[in-house]
């Protein structure tokens, strides 16, 4: 488990209790620039609720971030005349996250400018596409059926 709400760095943000920048706020969403920015601009987008990951969210707080994270990231387009931009979210260690409290990153691209992502890609073997397919499909199914 990661710190609760009375460790977080975020809850103390979004409290008043540590100081950031913050570039957008309303009753559900924080958006504040990042510290160790991957570009200058990279902002985090950060709902108020305190939640672990992604899955741990309230499913109705999804449209105030996505509505923050429009917001945000047109500001950052017309501040830094962005040709494109990522969004992301790390969830769990293994992914990355290093803040147990669920955020968007979005942060500014630009043509050179040396940023990549290291991937390994694979290659699915045989049928395994087919069978993915058909396992996921059958699990989307029972999470909306059941
Ligand atoms: P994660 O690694 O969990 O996806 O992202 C956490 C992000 O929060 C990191 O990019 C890190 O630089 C940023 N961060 C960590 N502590 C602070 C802080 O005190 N203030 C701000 N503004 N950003 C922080
Ligand atoms: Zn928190």
């Amino acid at each position: 488990m990661g710190p609760s709400r009375d460790t977080c760095i975020f809850c103390d943000i979004i409290n008043k209790k540590a100081p950031a920048e913050i570039i957008f706020e309303n009753e559900d969403v924080i958006s504040v620039l990042d510290v160790h920015p991957i570009h200058y601009g990279h902002a985090l987008v950060i709902p108020k609720h305190h939640s672990r990951d992604f899955l741990d969210l309230p499913e109705q707080l999804f449209p105030p971030m996505m509505h923050a994270a429009r917001i945000v990231a047109r500001a950052l387009v017309e501040e830094y005349q962005l040709e494109g931009y990522n969004i992301f979210s790390n969830n769990g260690e293994v992914a990355g996250q290093t803040v147990f409290h669920f955020h968007l990153h979005i942060t500014p691209r630009h043509a050179d400018d040396n940023i990549r992502f290291v991937l390994n890609l694979k290659r699915y073997a045989g049928n395994d596409l087919g069978e993915a397919g058909l396992r996921l499909r059958q699990r989307v199914h029972h999470l909306l059926h059941r």
